[in-house]
């Protein structure tokens, strides 16, 4: 049997640039993670700081100017489906339910139809969509959205990846904390390596295993923390305020406030 490697990503002396109006716009510079089997990362910084540039090279949707960055051991050259993404928009089809939706990508790898059916109705019963299976988008409230987009990435079982840039963004507060503790259930019954993009603490401490912060402009990981918390987390707990005032103050560091 082939014996995977020990870390699903692998980044080394990345490099981006943007070409803009009044000359190059340097996005990341020198950037390099490793990131081992089942690990929840949080890419925590401000905007700008290349977090998404990042997740686009990880995606195959954009190459880096200089350095490599291996999903598997394999330099990433294109998109594929053994990397499940789920942008800041749940993007859905609107005129497929929300087990249709979720079966979507499932057979696009191929997989038998039943196999398909039972497999799209048991991530959303993770995420608590069990009497929304058969529900068109225009019947879901925004939260629903996004947690059949979660789940969406999520059925594909064998993904080595699942990439998330700012999915709960948009979101107002109390919404975005019932879908952290969605996510952290299906990654509690699941456990998948994650790469989730996000400009807020708290989040990032609420949902990582460990923590990038990124140095802004150009971008490369300045500090890593680590989340040695137990799951579902709580949010204040006194070890939860500590790591709060350890992120601010290097974010604000980092920022040169
Ligand atoms: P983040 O996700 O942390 O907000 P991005 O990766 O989106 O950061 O952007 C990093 C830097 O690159 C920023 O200065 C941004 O303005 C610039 N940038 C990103 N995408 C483009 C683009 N398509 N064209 C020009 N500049 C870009």
């Amino acid at each position: 049997m082939e014996t995977l490697p020990a870390y699903v990503i692998e980044a080394e002396g990345v490099r981006h640039a943007y070409e803009g109006q009044n000359g190059w716009v340097r996005a990341l510079e020198n950037f390099g993670i490793q990131i081992p089997r089942n690990e929840f990362l949080c890419l925590l910084g401000p905007s700008g700081c290349g977090k998404s540039s990042f997740l686009r090279m990880v995606s195959g949707l954009m190459r880096p100017l200089e350095g490599e960055i291996r999903l598997e051991g394999k330099r990433i050259d294109k998109p594929g489906l053994d990397r499940g993404i789920v942008f800041q928009e749940p993007a859905l089809f609107p005129w497929l339910t929300a087990l249709r939706n979720v079966a979507f990508g499932l057979e696009m790898s191929g997989m038998d139809k039943k196999v398909v059916n039972d497999r799209a109705a048991e991530v959303l019963r993770i995420v608590g969509l069990e009497r929304a299976m058969h529900l068109y988008p225009y019947q879901l409230s925004g939260g629903m959205k996004h947690r059949v987009a979660v789940a969406r990435a999520w059925a594909l079982k064998d993904a080595s990846l699942l990439l998330m840039d700012e999915p709960f963004s948009a979101i107002d507060a109390v919404n975005r904390m019932t879908l952290q503790r969605y996510l952290v259930d299906a990654w509690l019954a699941e456990p998948r390596t994650v790469i989730y993009v996000t400009h807020d603490i708290d989040e990032a401490i609420y949902l990582a295993d460990r923590i990038a912060i990124m140095t802004p402009s150009p971008g490369r990981v300045g500090k890593y923390v680590k989340v040695d918390l137990p799951r579902p987390r709580d949010r204040n707990s006194g070890e939860a305020t500590r790591l709060r005032a350890e992120l601010t103050e290097t974010m604000e560091r980092f920022s040169g406030q």
